[in-house]
């Protein structure tokens, strides 16, 4: 047998899965992940359960709606191809039903700005698409206008969707639209939440641009997300942290 192309990228889909079910925020077979190749995107075969998926379970594809191998693509392969499509900063996506941020999307929520960490989504809100049938250009359509500026959205009727620079950067944003729809969801049961203003925000988001970044991965002109802390000792001399 001819060795597969793309193996390790493959394991990798596989592993992001896993995880995915490991934080709870997967419900059976309706989850998907996929990750940008060189000439297109890997994605999981439809209706496999992750734990029996093997590396010739992720299908390849082209921007074309093009696949190879024997294996059919998740039902969702549009909404993943238009986002590495349309978004040169996407190089992986997660789709999940969890279980609040679905209920929002069956609410039909926008959620608004009532704690910081909506920044995660890249803006001051994660909007909630229109409703379209699962698979079709329609959801892809909604999904990508509910996505402008935004790195994540709410499905309408349906689900949540993420993406990222990687796909652990990818599965760690939908885990956080979980979290915070979780949290929406319980500040609504005991009343109405405060919504913070632009200005509170503003300067969230800008901190946020470097979330989880060191000082030595900053570019010029980027605030650091974390404030106060002053270096006592000496940095040891300069030494590249790539190989070059
Ligand atoms: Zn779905």
């Amino acid at each position: 047998m001819s060795k597969l192309k793309y193996l390790d990228l493959r394991k990798q889909v596989i592993a992001t899965c896993l995880k995915m079910n490991e934080e709870g925020i997967n419900q059976g077979t309706s989850g998907n992940v996929s990750v940008r190749t060189d000439e297109g995107f890997l994605i999981t075969a439809s209706g496999i359960p992750y734990h029996k998926m093997k590396p010739e379970h992720v299908v390849e594809m082209d921007f074309d709606g093009g696949y190879y191998g024997s294996y059919l693509p998740s039902t969702e392969w549009r909404m993943h191809m238009d986002i590495l499509k349309h978004r040169p900063e996407a190089n992986a996506v997660v789709h999940t039903h969890s279980i609040y941020a679905t209920a929002l999307a069956c609410l039909r929520k926008d959620i608004p700005p009532f704690h910081y960490m909506i920044g995660i989504g890249g803006g001051t809100d994660i909007r909630c698409s229109d409703y379209a049938e699962y698979g079709t250009q329609a959801l892809s359509d909604v999904m990508l206008k509910a996505m402008e500026g935004r790195s994540a959205c709410l499905l309408g009727n349906h689900g949540q969707i993420a993406f990222g620079y990687n796909l652990e950067n990818a599965l760690w944003r939908a885990g956080e639209v979980e979290a915070i729809s979780h949290q929406y969801w319980a500040s609504l049961q005991a009343g109405k939440p405060v919504i913070l203003n632009d200005a509170q925000m503003t300067t969230v988001l800008a901190r946020f641009k470097t979330y989880g970044k060191q000082p030595e991965d900053l570019g010029t002109g980027d605030a650091l997300s974390v404030i106060g802390p002053e270096r006592r000792d000496e940095p040891k001399k300069t030494k590249k942290k790539h190989k070059k």
